[in-house]
């Protein structure tokens, strides 16, 4: 384990949050610091693992132009370790299943709206059915109706001309009885 270069030269353990010096050597965030806080040099430190000196002192920004200070950055700065480390392929995985969990949801959405699509449609149709039965209904009823009003005159009618009949039945009867 002593090449592997995700170790810190410092606490000899796997690197946290790891930070870079200038020459390109990497070491525990807290590591680092409590290393350059024991420099005797107040404006320098050296590296922990090739002993090259970086400054610990950053320019004053106040007193740098604006426009140069994108061109001034701190010479110790902190490192992100690519996906192939453990933490980070975890990451991608966990991003990975996030994705798949959120398409199955969109996808269970879109078939639910597809659902109520047609339920809509399906009702919809059923209510213009409805409407047409409704229709045809009235007309059966209203023709019913005529057919009872016509059945009800020739009723009377009848009724009219028995009635007629009966009067001339008795005086038949009353005249040959006497
Ligand atoms: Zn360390
Ligand atoms: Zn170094």
């Amino acid at each position: 384990m002593a090449s592997n270069s995700l170790e810190c030269p410092i606490c000899l353990d796997a690197l946290k949050n790891p930070v870079a010096t200038p020459c390109g050597h990497l070491s525990c965030e807290t590591c680092l610091k409590s290393h350059v806080r024991s420099s005797p040099d107040p404006i320098h430190a050296n590296c922990p693992t090739c002993r090259a000196t970086f400054p610990i002192v950053s320019p004053d920004l106040s007193l740098v132009p604006k426009k140069y200070h994108m061109f001034i950055s701190p010479s110790v700065r902190r490192v992100y370790v690519d996906p192939t480390n453990e933490e980070g392929a975890e990451t991608i995985e966990n991003l990975s299943e996030k994705v798949a969990l959120l398409e199955a949801r969109v996808s269970s959405l879109q078939r639910e709206k597809r659902v109520l699509i047609e339920r809509c449609e399906n009702a919809f149709h059923a209510s213009r059915k409805h409407q047409e039965g409704e229709k045809a209904a009235r007309l059966v009823a209203e023709e019913a109706k005529k057919e009872m009003r016509a059945a009800h005159k020739k009723y009377d009618a009848m009724k009219e001309k028995y009635q007629g009949v009966k009067t001339q039945c008795v005086l038949v009867s009353f005249c040959r009885l006497s």
